[in-house]
């Protein structure tokens, strides 16, 4: 059908769809659903997830809502059918959680979805209701207008990512993985989005690797006893002594296959040249987005949380600290003997979360048709893989044997500090990278 289209047609199409791209993600936005964490406090998933059923129904699909676990904790499923059959299917996810945001920090209310200054602005712009915004237009065309994909497309919009995916992905794989029957590949987030790495070219990077999650919470027992006495057991003294020392710790640069290939490339760009005495010191020079690729040479422990005590003069029998540590891949095990190391044998850790690395090769005909539909529309571009310091449900879709990239074209402007736009305040999109988005991810899944 769509081939009989003339030109004008199309490219009227097209416009469509590059606009319910920006007005679906500011209304997506306009839905608060925040995930604190704690499921009690849980509120927007559920209408979320009904009004993005209830946008594909509008188009003809068939949709699969499913509340996954806890009360409200909604996510919609839609499969469309592609040419052929025989081949694995390419899963499209999404979360529908976000932070939470204060709205005495932002410049506009963090829930308006306004769409100011060329920006659509508010919580979940980038993480990651664009996303949502961009797969929803698409789908809603490819349904209009007949458009056949070359095998399935399974669309899925989830609950919980930000907490993990224990009420998302992570229950309905465990629980519901008939919906993704036959994927064999997915994109999602945090990919796809270009920095401007030298005379005006654009690099897109797309996310290959993710460092595992392993949240640990640490305890030292000691004896209680009176404050005022002297008392060689403190409980407090000896966890605050293991959580300095772990906060302290450096551990090995180990440069894995997506972080060298990433240093390659952006050498080949730039001339820019890593030196491996002094990483750290040339990944600096990469401007924004150092932070990110910096969290990406080593593992790391950040402590996060202390509790202890209740009374200025009770010294307590328990003391516990968290400390959010990220392993990267193949680590786990020389990492778990590094912290046994650094704690001592006084201290117990048990994983609060604990969720694997992933990664994948640069290479093969979907990573391919990733490059060829972001060329299509930024000629010049150029594509290039990289490590995700932080997790998504990607870890999830790993365990049924997909292979996970992080996709979610966005051209930017060069002045932009997108990676601070996460969880951050102010966050916002450019409503030109939603339309250009749009138009690569219809290429893509066109192609793909
Ligand atoms: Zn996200």
């Amino acid at each position: 059908m769509s081939e009989q289209k003339s030109a004008l047609a199309e490219s009227h199409d097209t416009l469509v769809a590059e606009e319910e791209a920006v007005a679906l993600t500011s209304e997506l936005i306009r839905i608060d659903t925040t995930n604190t964490g704690d499921p009690a406090t849980v509120v927007g998933e559920r209408a979320a997830a009904e009004y993005v059923a209830e946008k594909l129904a509008e188009v003809g699909y068939e949709t699969t809502y499913v509340e996954s676990g806890g009360k409200g904790r909604g996510n919609v499923i839609a499969r469309l059918a592609g040419a052929d059959p025989s081949r694995g299917a390419l899963l499209v996810h999404g979360h529908l959680d976000v932070v939470p945001a204060d709205p005495a920090e932002w410049s506009v209310h963090p829930f308006s979805g306004a769409v100011q200054d060329d920006y659509v602005w508010g919580r979940g712009a980038v993480d990651m209701k664009d996303m949502l915004g961009m797969t929803l237009a698409t789908a809603r065309r490819f349904k209009r207008d007949g458009i056949v994909p070359p095998r399935d497309l399974i669309f899925a919009f989830l609950a919980d990512e930000e907490a993990g995916g224990e009420y998302g992905a992570q229950w309905l794989v465990e629980n519901r993985a008939d919906l993704f029957e036959g994927a064999t590949e997915a994109i999602s987030e945090v990919g796809g989005f270009s920095i401007t790495v030298k005379d005006g070219v654009r690099a897109y990077m797309i996310e290959t690797a993710e460092k595992g999650i392993a949240w640990l919470r640490l305890r030292a027992r000691g004896r209680a006893g009176h404050g005022s006495m002297v008392h060689e057991d403190n409980a407090v003294t000896k966890l605050t002594q293991a959580v300095a020392r772990l906060g302290t710790h450096k551990f090995p640069v180990v440069l894995t296959d997506s972080v060298k290939e990433f240093f390659a490339a952006v050498t080949e760009l730039t001339g820019m040249e890593f030196d491996e005495a002094d990483l750290d010191g040339s990944v600096a020079k990469l401007g924004a987005v150092a932070r990110m690729v910096g969290a990406t040479l080593r593992d790391t422990a950040n402590p996060t949380m202390l509790n202890a005590g209740y009374k200025a003069n009770v010294i307590p029998s328990v003391a516990e600290a968290v400390v959010d540590c990220r392993v990267l891949p193949g680590r786990r095990e020389a990492f778990e003997r590094e912290l046994d190391e650094i704690l001592g044998p006084d201290i117990e850790r048990e994983y609060v979360t604990n969720l694997p690395s992933v990664e994948t090769t640069f290479d093969g005909a979907l990573v391919d048709a990733m490059t060829a539909s972001i060329i299509a529309e930024d000629p010049g571009a150029v594509t290039l893989p990289y490590m995700l310091s932080g997790g998504t449900d990607a870890k999830s879709f790993q365990s049924l044997g997909i292979r996970c990239f992080g996709f979610a074209p966005l051209r930017l402007p060069a002045d932009l500090d997108f990676s601070a736009l996460f969880h951050g305040v102010d966050e916002r999109v450019p409503v030109d990278a939603l339309k250009f988005g749009t138009r690569v991810l219809d290429r893509f899944l066109r192609s793909s």
